[in-house]
């Protein structure tokens, strides 16, 4: 029970003949390549002293071997842990101090600056892989034999930590088993309908859950081939659209492909499957993108301690701005957060999620697994939401950001939603930010066109929509809002230049 023999167990007939990557340059591998680089690397490992459940860091760029890196760690029984290739050296100082890794391997033009930082963790071996796939790793595997026999794994030893995006706070090393990610492949394969037939475009980065486990295992559990881009560029993944049948993407893939003159339903013919997530996708953005191609987006939902917990259906209504129902095999329910007590239809409260996709705990921090797991089993994903009367989920936020205003509660999605919805407004963030009187202040950060009403119209406006507490105290203008790589708005960011406006 080993993630790599449900790879195995799906290999296309004849491996040397079937193109599991080709990248934005043209070059292929096949599956015949991925089982014989995965086990060069494999042996690598083990030759470096890389032993079951050592972890092995990676912060390197996107390449093909950075995918026969990490199958290759999972088939020596190592526990693969990708690092965001935007962390400092000081964040990777912390990061190799908690995850005390047998290996880092990084990208060979930062060697210099981060052998020190491994030194300083007690980390016993460094190598190097770049943006080319080549470096001293990469040679370490070129000399070993390709047969590697996989190291035995059972159901519940890990197979990867991944670092949660840092959004809310420092990032926390989620543990996950080979059940956990070979059971979330398993089910979203089926429920998405991926063959073998299936090219999907694959421009996401590869240190995080979207672009490591959801787009790469279900490629590799069904046999399919990606279309593999170093980052997302619109006119290139415009480009390679006809030969696609499918694509994976956070909401700013979607924005931005829409701003391309030659998005239309004719570029987009062969697709059969285009999925949204890791942010929430604006309703905007998915109505514009089905006049444009005639295309509905399938939105999902998911986090890096999770896998994926419920997504629109393949068959059947895709409902903008809902993430669809609990997928097979997951409980989904919401809970009010002060009594525990299971809530009805279209309450709002804190999601909590069960099935075997759901992570073991959070690497060294046992008090904190301890208080993010009911007594049932259930985990406190710490996000807010609904559940309609069809099943879907509505997120309505995040639990950190629920602002509290002279002791009501306010969910920021409701406010933007309505500002949102004003003419010449792009999109928005509520925030909430220290206030003498309240507490907390709702503040409103606003990216408008050319022509958007001003602050006072804005104010008035929303005060005949919302109720008087929910009302922004003050409505400010920027060009864009703070994302991180996955595209999600850094509130955190917004809070900290904003935490003086109110004195
Ligand atoms: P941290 O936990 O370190 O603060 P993070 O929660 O952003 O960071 P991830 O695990 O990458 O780290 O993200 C998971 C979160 O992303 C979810 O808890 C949810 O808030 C959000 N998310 C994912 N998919 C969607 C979606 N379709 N709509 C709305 N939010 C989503
Ligand atoms: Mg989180």
């Amino acid at each position: 029970n080993h993630l790599f023999d449900l790879v195995r167990a799906n290999l296309p007939a004849d491996p040397a003949g079937k193109t599991f990557i080709e990248t934005g340059e043209g070059a292929r591998f096949t599956y015949a390549d991925l089982v014989a680089r995965s086990g060069a690397y494999a042996a690598s490992l083990v030759g470096l002293g890389v032993k079951p459940g050592d972890r092995v860091a990676v912060q390197a760029e996107k390449s093909p071997e950075f995918l026969f890196l990490y199958l290759g760690a999972v088939r020596a029984g190592a526990v693969f842990l990708p690092l965001n290739t935007a962390y400092t050296a000081p964040e990777i100082a912390y990061f190799l101090g908690d995850a005390e890794p047998a290996l880092f391997v990084c990208d060979p033009g930062k060697r210099e600056a981060l052998e020190a930082v491994a030194k300083a963790a007690g980390v016993a071996q460094v190598r190097t892989l770049d943006a080319a796939g080549r470096g001293s790793m990469a040679e370490a595997a070129d000399a070993e034999a390709q047969d590697f026999a996989d190291v035995a794994r059972g159901p519940d030893d890990l197979a990867a930590i991944l670092y949660t995006s840092g959004t809310t706070g420092r990032s926390k090393g989620a543990m996950l088993t080979h059940e956990n990610l070979a059971s979330n492949a398993r089910t979203l394969a089926q429920a998405w309908r991926f063959t073998a037939d299936d090219v999907l475009i694959h421009a996401l980065p590869v240190f995080h859950t979207h672009g490591l486990f959801v787009a790469t295992n279900v490629i590799l559990v069904t046999g399919g081939t990606l279309l593999f881009l170093a980052k997302f560029d619109a006119a290139q993944v415009l480009r390679l659209m006809p030969r696609a049948t499918a694509m994976m993407g956070v909401p700013t893939f979607y924005t931005r492909l829409l701003k391309e003159p030659g998005l239309d339903a004719d570029v987009t013919k062969t697709i059969r499957l285009f999925v949204s997530g890791s942010a929430p996708l604006l309703a905007e953005t998915h109505r514009d993108w089905q006049a444009r191609t005639g295309h509905a987006i399938l939105e999902r939902y998911g986090m890096t301690e999770t896998n994926m917990n419920t997504s629109n259906p393949y068959e059947g209504a895709r409902v903008a701005g809902t993430v669809g129902p609990a997928l097979p095999g997951v409980a989904v329910r919401v809970v009010d957060p002060e009594t525990g007590a299971t809530l009805g239809t279209d309450a709002v409260g804190m999601i909590e999620v069960k099935g075997a996709n759901v992570f073991q705990g959070y690497w060294r921090m046992p008090e904190k697994t301890a208080a993010e797991f009911k007594a049932d089993g259930f985990f406190i994903t710490g996000d807010l939401g609904k559940i309609d009367r069809e099943g879907y989920v509505h997120i309505v936020g995040r639990g950190k950001d629920l602002i509290i205003t002279g002791g009501y509660n306010v969910y920021p999605k409701e406010v933007e939603n309505e500002i949102d919805a004003l003419p010449g407004v792009v999109e928005s963030a509520v925030i909430g930010v220290p206030h003498a009187d309240f507490g907390e202040g709702v503040t409103a950060v606003v990216v408008a066109r050319e022509g958007a009403p001003d602050e006072a119209t804005i104010l008035r406006t929303l005060e005949a929509r919302l109720a008087r507490y929910k009302c922004p105290k003050r409505v400010l203008f920027v060009d864009e809002l703070p994302r991180n790589a996955m595209g999600k708005v850094q509130k955190n960011v917004l809070r900290d230049i904003h935490g003086k406006l109110y004195g």
